[in-house]
């Protein structure tokens, strides 16, 4: 049988990190599964983040991660690089199970598994990522000042990011598969009335081109089956995102879109003892520095379960 640890912190993005920075200060030696193709998070997927405070000159995504890890591990934060293959989280003692099969033991568990922007699946959608292809205005639309920017999606969030594009961008297209949005009445309304936006309807984006920049994207007309090339120098893709919680569905409550529910403010979820934080639970906000926050509540609220039990 594994030692029964204090911590065990699944995630290695700013909030998993945080967590371990937090909890290993407080001299809680936390076992942290980092993931094995995805350790450092969403943001060693990115170039120059310019949002993250402490870095005046602004910090590339995996130089942040990477700092984060060694701050992490300074403390005594034990790094795996690895996944969680399974949990049982319904004793006290708390188990999970890595990509071996062998179970490891803990009194309170943190999850900060993220969550991934859902893609369009085009060949050039990665190679150009962080090159005029985005999934979030808040973080890159300051970079796209006087382009032509190009919004996909229907819902809120793509009428959200359109609307903030409006203040870089020269214009702003909204390219949507129906004749109608999803979004809600009060959002299509204020999109409709800014004059920098304007709607392609019926029409999918098929085609991202461009060597070293987005140059311009390919429409298709789903009625007509058209094709035309639209110029732009942004691409922001606005159709969804994935919370990662496979793992946990049937184990904590989860919400209608699959985010961890969480007892707010703390990061108590529905199972006593496990934590969550990071983009796992935020349908909100999704920057670095509020999962960063997150992370750091939950270590918080672990080492304040850990030391009733003492
Ligand atoms: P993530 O960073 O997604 O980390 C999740 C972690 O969980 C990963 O380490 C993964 O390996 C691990 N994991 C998942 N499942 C398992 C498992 N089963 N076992 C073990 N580990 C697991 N935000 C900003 O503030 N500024 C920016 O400029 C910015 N730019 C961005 C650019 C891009 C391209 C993207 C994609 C995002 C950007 N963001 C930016 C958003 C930011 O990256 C996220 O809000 C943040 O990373 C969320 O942190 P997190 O720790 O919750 O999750």
């Amino acid at each position: 049988m594994s030692e029964i640890r204090n911590v065990i912190i699944i995630g290695s993005g700013p909030a998993g990190y945080t967590a371990a920075v937090y909890t290993a200060r407080a001299g809680l030696n936390p076992l942290v599964f980092a993931g094995s193709v995805t350790a450092g998070g969403a943001l060693m997927n990115t170039t120059e983040v310019e949002n993250f405070p402490g870095f005046p000159e602004g910090i590339m995504g995996p130089d942040l991660m990477d700092n984060m890890q060694k701050q992490a591990e300074r403390f005594g934060a034990e790094l795996v690089f690895d996944d969680v293959t399974a949990v049982d989280l319904t004793g006290d003692i708390k188990q999970v199970t890595d990509s071996a099969g062998t179970v490891h033991r803990a009194h309170t568990v943190i999850v900060a598994t993220g969550s991934a922007y859902k893609e369009l699946g085009l060949p050039d959608e990665k190679r150009l990522s962080g090159k005029g292809v985005s999934w979030c205005a808040t973080c890159d639309g300051f970079f796209f000042k006087d382009t032509d920017i190009v919004v996909v999606g229907g819902g809120d969030t793509a009428m959200e990011e359109a609307l903030f594009l409006t203040r870089f961008g020269k214009t702003v297209t909204v390219v949507h598969r129906r004749d109608e949005l999803r979004a809600s009445k009060v959002m299509q309304e204020r999109a409709f009335a800014n004059p920098k936006i304007s709607f392609v309807w019926d029409s999918e984006v098929v085609g991202i081109e461009g060597e070293t920049q987005v140059t311009a994207v390919k429409l298709r007309n789903v009625k007509t089956g058209e094709e035309t090339l639209k110029p732009a120098g942004a691409l922001f893709v606005a159709i969804g995102h994935l919370p990662r919680t496979e793992l946990f569905a049937g184990v904590l409550d989860l919400d209608d879109e699959g985010y961890i529910k969480v007892d707010a403010p703390t990061t108590r979820t529905s199972v006593p003892a496990v934590y969550a934080c990071g983009d796992v639970v935020d349908h909100t906000y999704r920057q670095a520095i509020t999962a960063a926050g997150t992370g750091c509540s939950a270590a918080l609220d672990a080492e304040r379960h850990l030391s009733q039990l003492a």
